[in-house]
């Protein structure tokens, strides 16, 4: 292997800057060329490549988005569009890359692997945490820190005005997002996809946590949530069956994906992209680098594909301890 080529793809997570650099820095240590694929499968397609060395990653481990910008391609979904980036990797001469991003960048990376055998690496970019083969995904521990955030704030407006706040934070079907910030901001409930507490123990819960003293209430849901069809009907719901709190709703959104990455997701990164450059140096392929135990570990791309990644059920446990 000569040239390596990287690509964020999918969704933007805060930690994608850090791992570039790691990757460019990790090809430049091991004197192997490395190019920069922008956009995604989408500039795969086109050749739309840069050619990179150490300095050109320098001052981008703090930024949040990807300097390589992402896409999502229909293009790389046909056969035709995947023989034309083959063309234009070839063509370039890179040889191997490495592609962070989520489960649906990973099942690209599979399908032109089958094709034509092409050396590929997966670093998992995803706020969600919501691929198997690693206990954190690049960008999750950040948004994690700025959710919190958000609801500490938001905590403050509630508490002055006895109002009970329904916030609805991403992860789409998974939970960790919202049940980590649950616990971590103090939440009276936390509505999660794994479990469907109820509307009726949803209402029993906030009125034991009035009765109790409370003067404000914060309930996290997860975006996946199935109690309500959504947030502002579970908002409305709950309104209409209790009159000692007024409610409202906020839908922390798109500044859940943006910032600068926590030092443990620079952290995880930079150990990210090492790992994987050294994995495709040492003949390895269609895997994805993961931390499991502390250590990077490989899974392959099949596995950490089609298996689940667990919510940790101690902390619902926990958070129902907390709001005794
Ligand atoms: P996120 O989880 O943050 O949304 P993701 O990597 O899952 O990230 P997707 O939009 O699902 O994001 O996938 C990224 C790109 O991967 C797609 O736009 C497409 O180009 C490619 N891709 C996904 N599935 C396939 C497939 N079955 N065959 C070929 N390419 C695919």
């Amino acid at each position: 292997i000569k040239k390596i080529g990287v690509m964020t793809s999918g969704g933007d997570a805060p930690g994608m800057n850090a791992a570039i650099r790691s990757v460019v820095r990790t090809c430049a240590f091991h004197n192997i060329e490395c190019y920069g694929i922008y956009r995604g499968y989408e500039g795969m397609i086109e050749g739309d490549f840069v050619k990179m060395n150490a300095r050109s990653v320098k001052g981008i481990i703090n930024k949040g988005g990807t300097v390589l910008k992402t896409a999502r391609s229909k293009a790389f979904r046909t056969k035709a569009g995947r023989a034309k980036a083959f063309e234009k990797l070839k063509s370039e001469g890179i040889d191997a890359y490495v592609v962070i991003g989520g489960d649906g960048s990973f099942t690209g990376a599979m399908v032109f692997n089958e094709e034509y055998n092409f050396p590929v690496i997966g670093i998992p970019g995803t706020i969600d945490n919501d691929i198997y083969g690693t206990t954190h995904t690049l960008g999750y521990d950040t948004t994690l820190n700025t959710v919190v955030d958000a609801i500490d704030k938001i905590r403050d407006t509630a508490s002055s005005h006895n109002r009970l706040f329904f916030i609805e934070v991403m992860g789409r079907d998974v939970g960790h997002i919202a049940l980590n910030t649950g616990v971590g901001a103090g939440a009276e409930e936390i509505l999660i996809p794994e479990e469907d507490l109820g509307l009726d123990r949803l209402l029993e819960s906030l009125r034991r946590s009035k009765q109790s003293g409370k003067s404000s209430s914060i309930v996290v849901v997860a975006e996946g949530d199935k109690i309500g069809k959504n947030v502002f009907e579970l908002a409305d719901y709950v309104e209409e069956n209790m009159t000692e709190y007024e409610v409202r709703v906020s839908v922390l959104g798109h500044m859940q994906r943006g910032g600068s990455p926590s030092c443990f997701d620079r952290v995880l990164a930079s150990r990210m992209g090492v790992k994987a450059v050294e994995s495709l140096l040492e003949g390895k392929s269609n895997y994805m680098v993961g931390l499991k135990n502390d250590v990077m570990d490989l899974t392959p791309l099949n596995k950490a594909i089609k298996g689940r990644s667990k919510i940790n059920m101690e902390l619902i446990r926990v958070s129902d301890i907390m709001t005794v």
